[in-house]
């Protein structure tokens, strides 16, 4: 793909760290803009030196209280902070109490932190694939800590958490209801589990809660330790950074490195999906190769699985929209054709336009110096032509003779125009028989002599897309 000045500017913005080309980055990112992918092909190769660690739980159950005392940590130590909030509700995403954002004011005006928040609403393919690009921005951008912030819910949500490297579930007492939903959802994508505000009522409830379902369920070599916090005062943090150190040194070995494969692959193939799942829908529309291939069905033409596996088919060959159940059965050009399809067809030959009169039509096109060369009667189209030459190929006005001739049914019909498409080819004879035996409308199955002693015939525009085609063979090949 080519690289252009935008977006190559943009990517020396984000590796030398600086702030617009990084927001601008992600919104690219968040917008689904195509220049996206070439600018992650750019800044990618600088991309794995940050710790990614995502946190998620419940509104109101303090990770952003606990991103914050992270990133103060991490600032404390000298590390860049990037946190990216998908959370509508988190003070970083601007949707919490005024009093919530002004404790995290610190970290507005610091320029070592880097705050984004992501709507969670209308990415084009998906939440995580949008975070995923903009974790990536930020860690080419020289961000060494990225804290990403999510609700626990929703499968969109889990998506996101799991793109992490280190993944926090943060509970509360008195949430009994939750703990159900993270056996659903979080429980294999947790690395560490946090109770916070762990002053209150049945937090050693909770803790232990958390021990029994991890008993209970398949965590792998590592054993997601359960840490009590009360982010407010700042207890309980030291340990909760401690054993963030303890995982990442887990995922350095080689334990560690057969998850980060795992992560690796899920997000290759979530990109796979969707791209497959984009050209799925692209099948769909009034005239959609779906809404044919659904005639054939109902038609009992074909069966569903048959006509499921032309599509794929299609899908997968093309790599674009199918154009299914076209007027060829199988490949327009066989392969066995001789000539070689390359050989096919040689140029544009010319383009006819239907003029009320020669004299008329003719004026403008004289404007722009395309003087007429040729002037000759086709009798049997009842037309006179008038060819003027555009580099290698013609215009070729179309004045009738008759008022049942081909040009004049044309100018009633649809007034004058562009009438026809004249391509070249290298033997009339041999295309017109591929053609007939490929199913194509054909108006004229042997060439008859047209203006310039060539041999031409036309197809009919129901096999072209809506193009009355001449083609064209020069007199004397
Ligand atoms: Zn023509």
């Amino acid at each position: 793909m080519p690289v252009s000045g935008a977006v190559q500017d943009l990517a020396e913005g984000i590796l030398a760290g600086r702030v617009p080309a990084v927001a601008r980055a992600i919104t690219w990112a968040e917008s689904g803009d195509p220049r996206f992918q070439a600018l992650l092909a750019l800044v990618f190769p600088r991309t794995g030196g940050a710790r990614v660690t995502g946190l998620t739980g419940s509104p109101g159950a303090g990770k952003s209280t606990l991103t914050a005392a992270l990133a103060r940590k991490a600032r404390i130590l000298g590390r860049k902070v990037g946190i990216v909030a998908v959370d509508p509700s988190s003070p970083f995403s601007g949707g919490a109490i005024l009093g919530d954002r002004i404790r995290m004011q610190d970290l507005y005006t610091d320029p070592g932190v880097l705050i984004r928040s992501m709507a969670t609403r209308g990415h084009l393919g998906g939440l995580a694939r949008a975070t995923a690009d903009a974790v990536d921005v930020l860690d080419a951008a020289g961000y060494d800590e990225i804290l990403v912030e999510t609700v626990g819910v929703g499968q969109d949500e889990v998506e996101v958490f799991r793109l992490a490297e280190s993944c926090v579930v943060v509970l509360t007492p008195g949430m009994g209801d939750d703990i159900q939903a993270i056996k659903a959802g979080l429980m294999e994508v947790a690395d560490l589990f946090v109770v916070n505000k762990a002053d209150r009522d049945g937090a050693d409830r909770v803790v232990q809660e958390i021990l029994q379902m991890l008993e209970l369920g398949d965590h792998g070599a590592w054993l997601p330790p359960v840490v009590k916090t009360v982010a407010t005062t700042g207890a309980g943090l030291d340990e909760l950074a401690s054993k963030l150190a303890e995982h990442r040194a887990f995922l350095d070995g080689p334990q560690g490195a057969q998850r980060k494969r795992e992560r690796t692959k899920k997000r290759i193939e979530s990109l796979v999906k969707e791209n497959f799942l984009r050209k799925v829908e692209s099948l769909r529309g009034d005239r959609g190769a779906l809404e044919k291939a659904a005639a054939h069905v109902e038609a009992r033409l074909e069966d569903p699985m048959s006509a499921a596996r032309t599509l794929i088919g299609a899908l997968e060959e093309d790599g674009g929209p199918p154009s299914l159940y076209s007027p060829f059965e199988k490949s327009p050009v066989p392969k066995s054709l001789d000539p070689k399809p390359k050989d096919l067809v040689t140029r544009v030959s010319h383009l006819g336009i239907a003029v009320k009169s020669l004299a008329e039509g003719g004026a403008f096109w004289d404007l722009l110096g395309l003087i007429e060369e040729h002037r000759e009667e086709v009798a049997s189209q009842k037309v006179v032509t008038s060819f003027r030459a555009v580099g290698e190929s013609h215009l070729e006005l179309l004045e009738s003779t008759s008022s049942d001739g081909p040009i004049a049914k044309a100018l009633e019909k649809r007034g004058p125009g562009i009438h026809h498409l004249c391509l070249e080819v290298g033997d009339i004879d041999a295309v017109l028989a591929m053609l007939k035996a490929a199913g194509v409308k054909l108006i004229n199955e042997t060439p008859f002599a047209g203006a310039g002693g060539c041999r031409v015939a036309f197809v009919h525009p129901a096999s072209t897309g809506g193009i009355l085609l001449e083609l064209s063979e020069k007199s004397g090949s």
